[in-house]
């Protein structure tokens, strides 16, 4: 993040909303983590949470942020929040290693760029089917 300024003007809560702690949300490195297959599946099927918005049955993994029912959550989908979200997912995070080949150590390599799309627990269920029926893959690959 910025470098915290230690001086704030009167009009500055926008400035100071970046270091608010009470509706934090998780930094992008800890969002690539869970965007791994095993981890994805976890929070997409997470037990009945009543403490959480929605049961903690409508999570959106990439912005890390439950919605109270599938309505809110497939309208989120749609929204600049959501989509600029997949966007800066696209680049992966740094690493320590980066940065050092980056300096000069080793060979750089430049962060991969990947497709992310949004997940649901749907697009899980239409993973597994395909894995089941193999020639539906094979009419995916000629299409
Ligand atoms: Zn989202």
């Amino acid at each position: 993040m910025t470098y915290k300024r230690r001086k704030y003007h009167r009009g500055d809560t926008h400035l100071k909303k970046g270091w608010r702690t009470k509706r934090r949300t998780k930094d992008l490195d800890e969002i690539d983590e869970d965007l791994k297959d095993e981890n994805v599946k976890k929070l997409l099927n997470q037990e009945v949470d009543l403490d959480k918005p929605g049961a903690g049955q409508y999570y959106c993994v990439h912005c890390a942020r439950h919605f109270i029912n599938n309505t809110a959550l497939q309208d989120h989908f749609t929204t600049k929040v959501h989509k600029r979200r997949l966007k800066a997912l696209e680049l992966e995070p740094y690493s320590i290693e980066e940065s050092e080949k980056a300096a000069g150590k080793g060979s750089y390599i430049v962060p991969k760029k990947r497709k992310i799309e949004t997940l649901t627990r749907d697009s899980f269920k239409m993973d597994a089917d395909s894995e089941h029926t193999p020639q539906a893959k094979v009419a995916k690959v000629d299409a």
